[in-house]
């Protein structure tokens, strides 16, 4: 069972997971609440400085230690370009506009959904911001290991254009 969803919101009974609807989901055994889970949306941010690529070095799991590009998941009632910039200066230090949507990567099994976004910077300092413990430039060329699953399609995906 998937964190935080153990017990039925309505009658506060334990819940159990049954197919419905063709698919397992948690069911309160006692009142019948079915909960339907929503998928997570994160927005990820590609940012080109003359020709180089922001990442920044997580100070969170997962991938404690390693670099990727900025990213954060969006609150509910917010735009999803907002969250984008918001994650960047967060981040960051810089302020960024979103230019393009590189695209939307999901894939069967994984609850996260990712909107990556090229953007160009407007404004701010690159500096280490929240949830990480660094942020530089480097090469696309010579990028250090991408942590994540759709990190590859996404690069390519925005050197395409
Ligand atoms: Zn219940």
């Amino acid at each position: 069972m998937e964190a935080g969803v153990s017990y039925c919101g309505r009658c506060g009974h334990g819940l159990v997971v049954e197919t419905v609807h063709g698919k397992p989901r948690p069911r309160c055994p006692r009142c019948g609440n079915i909960v339907f889970l929503d998928p997570k949306l994160a927005a990820v941010v590609l940012i080109a400085i003359d020709g180089k690529l922001v990442l920044v070095r997580r100070a969170n799991e997962p991938a404690l230690g390693e670099w990727s590009f900025p990213s954060g998941y969006v609150d509910r009632g917010e735009a999803v370009e907002d969250a984008a910039v918001r994650e960047v200066r967060e981040e960051t230090g810089l302020v960024v506009e979103v230019t393009r949507l590189i695209g939307v990567y999901s894939r069967t099994g994984d609850p996260i959904v990712l909107a990556a976004y090229a953007a160009e910077v407007v404004g701010g300092v690159l500096q280490a911001g929240e949830e990480v413990s660094d942020a530089a430039l480097f090469d696309p060329d010579a990028l250090p290991p991408l942590p994540f699953f759709h990190d590859a399609g996404i690069l390519r995906a925005w050197r395409d254009r």
